[in-house]
């Protein structure tokens, strides 16, 4: 047996525990006035990320006051487009950040700082730090709006705590963030995988179904499972709250084999360096095809995450014997509520002992390069966690790269030839990602000779695609007239690349605009920040989009 001993175990895990939580004793109040409920928690499996904090619902609308959850100062503010939208970060006395994103705006006190930097970078997107005490809060005090800014599906609050000196970020409902929690994890199903023995290649993979009994989960089948050779497990695991159904992540698993502690893994911080690494902790096919979160119980020599008890080992099985062995996997949310699955394992006694040598396809640092006349590829041994052999095909003008569901840790790059007579100007072609769901997305790229080049962060169906027309301008909501704190609105669209650039002028001076790319509207506020003069004013509009083209539209008004 291979089995690793952990002498009282349980014991020294009580003691870390209380530890713990005493360093976390905390005064933090709530971030927003309305009762916690979450639409997503801390650690819960994301695409290509762990989430790393909470989601607040805010009743599907926007312009709820958000408050400081303790004393401190405006360290950051950061307003982009794209991810946290506009977000504001405030650094704490006890060395703790508490990070507030997806916001809609601010109050004055803070907003005037934000469109100083703004008129300065002459941009809408800005991210600067705050020297100490610039902007001093108090807990409680209002400092922001809530909203759906950046890369948010919907309404709500993004809420972080992070560790000032490390900037990782912390489980918040361990820093006094109560949630309302009464229901334990819902478990649904476990996986077993068999693993190539050297670095853990997955070779397979088997399914079983659970069943709920008074006392614990056990599986379907109650018979014991019968592995060979060296195997992991994976749990598919989710948890609720109470007050809302959204499927939230859980909080601790430990697996114990024959009574002995064998594996563990909590939620407890992340690691922005290694938080993609979730894409060989989750079941990568199972999240992207099944809508299934399944935890792998095993580490996989590349994981770097902070997530488990290493000094357990790696968590794959292996046994010399043929003996039954009991499983006990135990999984808890943050408030305690705990499930357990219990099943028997058997092995059989041929340990697998096939050559996989035909599938150790490269050498570390190898370079892999697919050429022909219309197309290459070009990755390493550093852009997959695992090897794996790229089905390419080129039909139609298309480039089909498979293995869909294979986790990349870095981008690569792919290459097409264009014909030179199909396209009169081949800076406005751009390779185009088809995606799953029909849609079409820019994946940019730059000309040389007749080949584009671009770099890639998935596989997938690429073609060239053209666009060299200019984005359209059309007026929303303006009037002739305009007065103080009122706003310019028009509509702003393009047909393929994307809007990337816009540029809003009144009398020839640069005017802060914000361009909302969810309904493509084109704000232009008229407030105090503008400092306009009464008078006629001419607004002059210019948008470009990614592959440069061009639009202007001017529009004439009578501010009074
Ligand atoms: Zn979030």
């Amino acid at each position: 047996m291979i089995f690793k001993f952990i002498i009282s175990t349980t014991l020294f895990f009580l003691i870390n525990h209380n530890v713990y939580s005493q360093q976390n004793q905390t005064n933090f109040r709530s971030p927003i006035g309305i009762p916690i409920i979450l639409s997503g928690n801390f650690g819960e499996l994301r695409t290509n990320h762990f989430h790393t904090g909470l989601d607040i619902k805010t009743n599907g609308t926007i312009n709820y006051r958000i408050y400081a959850v303790e004393d401190g100062f405006v360290s950051r503010i950061k307003i982009s487009h794209w991810g946290y939208g506009k977000a504001i970060y405030v650094d704490h006395p006890n060395g703790l950040t508490s990070v507030y994103a997806h916001l809609d705006h601010f109050p004055k006190k803070i907003e005037q700082f934000i469109r100083k930097e703004q008129y300065q970078k002459k941009s809408e997107e800005v991210d600067f730090t705050l020297v100490k005490n610039t902007i001093r809060v108090e807990k409680g005090e209002v400092i922001a709006y809530s909203g759906n800014t950046g890369g948010s599906s919907g309404p709500h609050l993004h809420f972080e705590i992070r560790e000032t000196k490390t900037e990782l970020p912390l489980n918040p409902q361990l820093y006094g963030i109560d949630v309302k929690d009464h229901t334990p994890p819902i478990l649904r199903n476990l996986r077993v995988y068999s693993l190539r023995k050297d670095d853990l290649f997955l070779m397979g993979q088997e399914q079983y179904t659970l069943k709920k009994t008074n006392q614990s989960y056990i599986l379907t089948t109650n018979k014991p499972l019968l592995i060979s050779g060296n195997v992991g497990l994976g749990l598919s695991a989710i948890d609720r709250y109470d007050l809302a159904q959204n499927r939230c992540g859980i909080y601790n698993i430990k697996v114990w084999i024959d009574g002995n502690m064998y594996f563990e893994q909590e939620m407890k911080s992340l690691d922005f360096s290694t938080n993609k690494q979730i894409n060989i902790h989750k079941d990568y096919y199972a999240y992207h095809e099944q809508k299934e979160s399944v935890h792998k119980l095993f580490i996989h020599p590349e994981n770097k995450l902070p997530i488990y008890r290493r000094e357990l080992g790696s968590g794959t099985i292996h046994f010399n014997d043929t003996l039954i062995h009991d499983v006990k996997i135990e999984v808890s949310d943050v408030s305690g509520n705990t499930s357990t699955l219990n099943f028997n394992i058997v092995s059989s006694n041929n340990p697998m002992d096939i050559q996989y040598d035909s599938l150790n396809l490269r050498e570390k640092n190898e370079k892999l390069m697919i050429e022909n006349d219309n197309y290459f590829v070009k990755v390493d041994s550093n852009t997959f966690y695992d090897d794996f052999i790229i089905d390419d095909q080129f039909k139609n003008k298309m480039l089909s790269l498979k293995n869909k569901n294979l986790p990349q840790k870095k981008k690569f790059i792919i290459a097409m030839k264009f014909n030179k007579h199909e396209f009169d100007d081949p800076s406005k072609i751009i390779i185009a990602h088809h995606s799953k769901k029909g849609k079409v997305l820019n994946r940019k790229g730059e000309v040389s000779g007749d080949w584009i080049t671009t770099n890639v962060s998935h596989l997938g169906d690429f073609t060239l695609m053209i666009d060299s027309t200019a984005p359209v301008i059309k007026t929303k909501r303006v009037n002739e007239m305009m007065t103080l704190n009122q706003s310019l609105q028009f509509l702003v669209t393009d047909n393929l690349s994307g809007v990337e650039k816009y540029k809003v002028k009144i009398d020839g001076k640069w005017i802060y605009s914000t361009y909302n790319y969810k309904n493509a509207v084109l704000t232009i506020p008229l407030d105090a920040y503008a400092n306009l003069e009464a008078g006629e004013k001419i607004c002059e509009i210019e948008v470009e989009d990614e592959r440069k083209n061009k639009q202007f539209l001017t529009y004439n008004f009578l501010y009074k």
